[in-house]
């Protein structure tokens, strides 16, 4: 890394104002950050064959959502680096058996996002996390990727290592291919295995609502089980190539309804095929009035596109009518940034 920028870094990647110029990364009195990063859904998501490596070739439109978790980091001063702990707050909105899956150990996305940064750091410190989850855990937006990106944004803050976005991006990548995406928001084309991402123009939010579910679906197993699908069916499974242009016009123009019939996920029917309650979800939301509903990404969260604010609201008056949870959201929004 370059080492004019190791401290006194004014602006952080978020393009935030770094609130701790001038105090130095090894200050003696514990400092606080807080950073918040959206969960995210994808619009479209194409699934290329599994590759030799073990993974697929995607071909994504991902939008961030209102949907956020927070990641607060307070200096252990005089302590090590390596001194890094984490919590979850009470403040979390999920279901506490799901909150106890997190693992708290140097497995945590978190945790690993700090030790990336600690190691090009000048002078870090021990830090501690706390993550107020607010994003369904396991549940295919992404929650655990925006965590790690909130952790780089806040111990590049604290320890004042001046990462660039990019520096940032390419840390990000290393833990996981939606990473990225939590860092940069907004609306985006991922290519590649979705760490590949282009910044499309989404200038108009649109409203969605999604609804959790209160189980999980492992990322690894719905792939899986697209590979076995489709090997039974024994369809041949192009390359995704790029995302259709159909999707990223509508999300220019901030058109519900042009977007509504190019949503799609390939991932959507071995989701289904795992969790088959999710057909019965995707129609009820259809029947309520849904312009078009999705799984997001390997799920089992399911997202509902609304004509307009007051629309997700009925929307998601009526899911919960029905017993669901149902959430109005609107998205592109800002990626990880400080709030604190
Ligand atoms: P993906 O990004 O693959 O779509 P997801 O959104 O479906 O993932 P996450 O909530 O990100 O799911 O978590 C997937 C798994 O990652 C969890 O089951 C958990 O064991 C592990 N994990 C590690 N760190 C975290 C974290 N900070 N928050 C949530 N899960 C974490």
């Amino acid at each position: 890394m370059d080492s004019s920028k190791k401290a006194g870094t004014r602006h952080t990647a978020s393009g935030t104002v770094d609130p701790f110029v001038g105090d130095p990364a090894w200050a003696p009195t514990p400092r606080r950050v807080k950073v918040r990063a959206p969960g995210k859904i994808n619009a479209f998501f194409r699934v290329g064959p599994l590759r030799e490596d073990g993974y697929h070739g995607v071909a994504s439109t991902y939008l961030a959502v209102s949907l956020y978790e927070e990641v607060a980091i307070t200096t252990k001063p005089g302590t090590p680096a390596t001194d890094i702990t984490v919590s979850i707050s009470p403040e979390s909105s999920l279901d506490a058996e799901l909150l106890a899956s997190i693992p708290l150990d140097a497995s945590n996305l978190a945790v690993r996002a700090a030790l990336l940064v600690a190691d090009i750091s000048e002078n870090p410190c021990g830090v501690h996390i706390e993550i107020t989850k607010h994003v369904p855990i396991a549940g295919g937006m992404g929650g655990g990727s925006a965590d790690a990106a909130a952790a780089l944004v806040a111990c590049d803050s604290l320890w004042h290592t001046g990462l660039s976005w990019e520096e940032l991006s390419q840390l990000g990548s290393e833990l996981g291919a939606d990473v990225p995406f939590a860092l940069l928001g907004g609306a985006a084309v991922g290519l590649g295995i979705g760490d590949q991402l282009t910044a499309a123009l989404a200038p108009t939010p649109l409203h969605w609502v999604l609804v959790p579910a209160d189980y999980g679906l492992s990322t690894p197993v719905v792939y899986g089980t697209l590979d076995k699908l489709r090997a039974s069916s024994g369809a041949e499974v192009a390359e995704p190539g790029e995302v259709e242009a159909g999707v990223l016009a509508a999300l220019r123009a901030g058109d519900a309804h042009a977007l509504a019939p190019w949503l799609h996920n390939d991932l959507q029917a071995a989701a289904v095929s795992l969790a088959p309650g999710l057909a019965d979800v995707l129609a009820q939301g259809e029947g309520a009035g849904a312009l078009a509903s999705l799984v997001s990404g390997s799920g089992p969260t399911v997202a509902f596109l609304a004509v307009d604010a007051a629309h997700a609201e009925d929307l998601a008056a009526a899911l919960t009518a029905n017993g669901h949870e149902a959430w109005a959201v609107e998205g592109p929004v800002h990626g990880a940034h400080i709030v604190l």
